[in-house]
């Protein structure tokens, strides 16, 4: 079992997809075992995509990841990491197979939904990063 952090982005919340995009982790059989609900500072939304400070679409990014709201969750299960990686879809909407997150309820790659951590180690990392508070349990 492993645990990996998912983001709800600005966008699936304006749009009112939280609820669907619950539904297919839980169909999933991955459990939510956290989540709260936040706006990023430019500073937090940097920090987290920094390895993609060089990209040409970091600005944007940035820009739209503190656009609004998001949710953020800590999913739990087995292989939760690569079981939620494939549940979201690719990372182009267009390119996502139908029956993902992604390929269901996404259509631009910069307004793509959700985030899925990509390693273990990102995983813990990314966890940390939003739930300082539940690394004692
Ligand atoms: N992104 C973008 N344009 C691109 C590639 C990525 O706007 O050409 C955004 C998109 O929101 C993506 C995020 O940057 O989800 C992080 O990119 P990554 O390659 O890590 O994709 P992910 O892990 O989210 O599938
Ligand atoms: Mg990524």
């Amino acid at each position: 079992m492993d645990r990996t952090l998912s983001i709800l982005k600005p966008d699936a919340v304006k749009l009112d997809l939280t609820g669907r995009i619950n539904t297919y982790i839980e169909n999933s059989g991955l459990k939510i075992i956290a989540q709260k609900m936040l706006s990023l500072t430019e500073k937090q939304a940097a920090s987290f995509y920094h390895i993609h400070q060089e990209r040409p679409f970091f600005i944007e990014l940035v820009k739209f990841m503190t656009s609004g709201p998001v949710i953020v969750q800590v999913l739990f299960g087995k292989d939760a990491v690569s079981k939620y990686r494939a549940i979201m879809g690719d990372t182009d909407p267009k390119q996502a197979a139908k029956g993902t997150i992604r390929g269901d309820l996404a259509s631009d790659i910069s307004e793509n939904r959700v985030h899925g951590s990509d390693s273990i180690d990102n995983a813990n990392k990314e966890i940390a990063f939003f739930f300082a508070e539940y690394q004692l349990l």
